[in-house]
């Protein structure tokens, strides 16, 4: 039996994610053969699993399993009035700069920059894009510079700002990351919204949106909700779905892209209710969560949104933060907007969203706690967090390596694979197939009799399958019909009946 050594992570884990992604038919490029569309993603064969048993872990645990959610589905296109009601038309925006000469465009809190200060005297700026050494690579330009120069003096430590920050004489002066020279225009608020025409005409009375977000579709219907659904203070209303983002520098995969899918839910509770301790419930809860599909405590923290940063109207946010292979980047965010929303659907509709509260016998609009995720930003998580190389010794001391991704088996996209030990023997392909047939009707399972044995383990150490069952002549041959059992993670075999696979299912995919 070949045991694993420790794992090593690989030199840029992110290339090997990406490399890995595609190779096994996670993820493709959109439109590839097109030259493909930035910003833009497909999810292959194992990737659209991957994903969908992301999705119905949430669902099944933020909706089923839960007394005091209800779900919904509300449709991508809303009316125009929504979008102007929750202010995403006059202030869904990031701030973009534009570089005169190359015509790129950045996102101005992403450019950072210094002045390159020597013997406290200013002689000139450097810029570099946001990444995790940025610092470093300020420090870097600013040396050089200092160098080609030849300027005597002591050069003091680079201090950087994002381009935000930049005073009109100062944006005059700093060097566009494309052309080294102070090309950038000042920034100037870039909406994110992408904008279509409903119906025949393409006047200004069509224009409507792709969704920013999932969470109006349950701000709008909220009454809907409320009138049919039984449903009593606190209670929650959750969505899936896809959500629309005209982002202006889409990156790293698929943690930043201009089509993706959320999972958000709006948790109303009493205007007179601790918004606190509900807030910090979801936070605990959502940690939760993404623990129970495998993602390792090491890699999460809490970030607490500044006060002085926060919406007039927000009491408190909160993202749980994720390690990424290119920084600790945000995940999941989790808002206490007090209000606000419901009241301005209510303000801009006419229709009134408060409701009559039989306990308290008090007629108020509902606060609300807001945790909202990206499910292609958990997707990528699990492959970086799930992946490592190792090195293997088989039984004979021959030593190999073999890439893994340890999913959790919640969200594996194939649970067992069933592995015939010889192709040509039909009573070992038999009753392979036969167990095949019977698990293929509740869980992913994958048939695979080509190849040697450990070669065929490899294929599926690749793509995550938690578990392999190898039908070998033991099985017809011995009595209790047993196989041999793979574990992936410690490469241990033993015997398991029928009986038993489907206990382990039972019990470790749910
Ligand atoms: P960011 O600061 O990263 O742009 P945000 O704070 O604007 O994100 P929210 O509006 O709070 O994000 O959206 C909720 C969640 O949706 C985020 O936590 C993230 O997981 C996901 N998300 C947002 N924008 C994108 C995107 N462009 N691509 C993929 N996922 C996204």
């Amino acid at each position: 039996m070949s045991t694993p050594a420790a794992a090593t992570e690989p030199a840029n884990l992110m290339e090997a994610v990406v490399s890995l992604a595609k190779r096994r038919g996670f993820v493709f490029p959109s439109s590839e053969i097109y030259g493909g569309l930035n910003g833009f993603f497909d999810y292959g064969p194992l990737g659209v699993e991957l994903k969908k048993n992301i999705r119905d872990c949430w669902w099944n645990d933020m909706v089923r399993r839960r007394d005091d959610v209800v779900g919904i589905e509300t449709s991508i296109i809303m009316h125009p009035k929504v979008w102007e009601a929750s202010g995403h038309v006059a202030g869904f925006s990031d701030p973009l700069v534009d570089c005169k000469v190359s015509k790129n465009r950045y996102r101005a809190d992403q450019l950072f920059w210094s002045p390159i200060v020597i013997d406290g005297t200013i002689h000139g700026y450097v810029s570099a894009l946001e990444n995790e050494k940025t610092t470093e690579e300020l420090q870097a330009a600013a040396e050089l510079f200092k160098r080609k120069k030849a300027i005597v003096g002591t050069l003091a430590p680079v201090q950087p700002k994002d381009f935000t920050e930049a005073t009109a004489d100062e944006v005059a002066k700093i060097p566009s990351p494309a052309t080294g020279n102070p090309d950038l225009t000042p920034p100037r608020a870039f909406n994110m919204m992408f904008q279509t025409n409903v119906g025949a005409m393409t006047d200004a009375s069509s224009v409507a949106y792709l969704r920013p977000e999932t969470a109006q579709g349950m701000f709008v219907d909220f009454k809907n909700v409320v009138d049919t659904g039984r449903v009593k203070l606190p209670f929650g209303i959750a969505q899936t779905g896809k959500s629309f983002r005209n982002e202006i520098t889409p990156r790293n995969f698929i943690f930043r892209s201009r089509e993706f899918e959320q999972m958000e839910m709006e948790f109303f509770i009493h205007e007179d209710d601790d918004w606190a301790k509900w807030h910090r419930y979801w936070i605990d809860w959502c940690t939760g969560w993404l623990k129970s599909i495998g993602l390792p405590a090491s890699h999460l923290s809490e970030y607490d949104h500044l006060k002085e940063k926060l919406a007039f109207y927000s009491k408190g946010t909160t993202d749980i933060m994720f390690k990424f292979p290119f920084g600790v980047q945000e995940l999941w965010g989790i808002a206490a907007r007090g209000n606000y929303d419901l009241g301005q659907h209510e303000k801009a509709s006419g229709v009134p969203q408060a409701i009559f509260d039989e306990t308290s016998k008090k007629k108020f609009v509902p606060h609300v706690i807001e945790p909202a995720v990206g499910l292609d930003r958990i997707f990528l998580a699990t492959l970086c967090a799930g992946y490592a190389e190792e090195a293997v010794t088989d039984e004979k001391g021959n030593t190999e390596m073999r890439t893994v991704l340890r999913f959790s088996p919640r969200i594996a996209p194939v649970k067992v694979a069933i592995l015939p030990l010889l192709k040509n023997k039909e009573v070992l392909t038999d009753r392979a197939k036969t167990l095949y047939k019977k698990l293929q009707r509740r869980y992913a399972v994958f048939y695979d009799e080509g190849g040697a044995i450990g070669r065929r383990y490899r294929r599926q150490d690749e793509i995550g399958t938690p578990w392999c069952v190898t039908i070998d002549f033991d099985t017809i041959e011995k009595p209790g019909d047993t196989f041999t059992l793979r574990e992936r993670d410690s490469m241990a075999q033993r015997r398991v009946t029928e009986a038993e696979l489907f206990a382990l299912l039972e019990e470790q995919v749910y």
